[in-house]
C-alpha cells in the first residue's frame, strides 16, 4: 500500500483537523484518540509518512517508540492505572483502520473491561480533561 496523505492523521500533522495533543518534538506527534479504548487512551505517531510497519524505516520507528516509552509511565501516574497496554496493528486484516503508522498507548485498570476498537466517539470535555492531565504530569516530569 502507497501513502495516501489524505489519511486523517496526516491532517491533525498539518493542522487541517483539530486533536487534543499532549506532546510532540521534532520526529513524533502524541494525542488522544478520538474513540478511547480506555480513558487516557493516547497515540503516539512519527511526523514522518508511513503506512505501518511494513514500510517505515528503523529511525522513524524508533523515535516513535522512544516517545512511547518516554510517555507510558507518565500516562500511567496521570491516569492513577494499573497498567498500560501497547497496540499496534498493521493492515486492515490486522484491524489498522487509519493508515499512517501509530501506536496506542491504553490505559488499564483491574476492575474496568477495555472498550471496543474504535468504537464511540468520546465527549469532547472528557478528552480536554483527560488531555489537560496528562500535559500537567508531562510538565512536573
Ligand atoms: P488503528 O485502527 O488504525 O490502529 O487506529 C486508529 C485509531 O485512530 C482508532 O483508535 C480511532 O479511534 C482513532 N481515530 C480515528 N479518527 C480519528 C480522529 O479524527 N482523531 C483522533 N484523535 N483519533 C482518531
Amino acid at each position: 500500500m502507497t501513502y495516501d496523505d489524505s489519511n486523517v492523521f496526516a491532517k491533525i500533522l498539518r493542522g487541517e483537523l483539530p486533536c487534543h495533543k499532549i506532546y510532540e518534538d521534532d520526529e513524533t506527534f502524541s494525542f488522544l484518540d478520538i474513540m478511547p479504548r480506555a480513558n487516557g487512551h493516547a497515540l503516539v505517531i512519527p511526523k514522518s509518512p508511513a503506512v505501518n510497519l511494513f514500510d517505515v524505516d528503523t529511525a522513524t520507528l524508533c523515535a516513535a517508540i522512544r516517545t512511547v516509552h518516554m510517555l507510558a509511565p507518565i500516562i500511567r501516574n496521570a491516569m492513577e492505572a494499573d497498567g498500560i497496554l501497547i497496540q499496534q496493528f498493521n493492515e486492515a486484516a490486522a484491524g489498522q483502520t487509519v493508515f499512517h503508522v501509530h501506536f496506542h498507548i491504553v490505559p488499564r485498570w483491574e476492575d474496568t473491561a477495555l472498550k471496543p476498537h474504535t468504537g464511540e466517539m468520546e465527549d469532547s470535555e472528557v478528552l480536554a480533561e483527560n488531555a489537560e492531565k496528562i500535559s500537567d504530569a508531562l510538565d512536573v516530569a
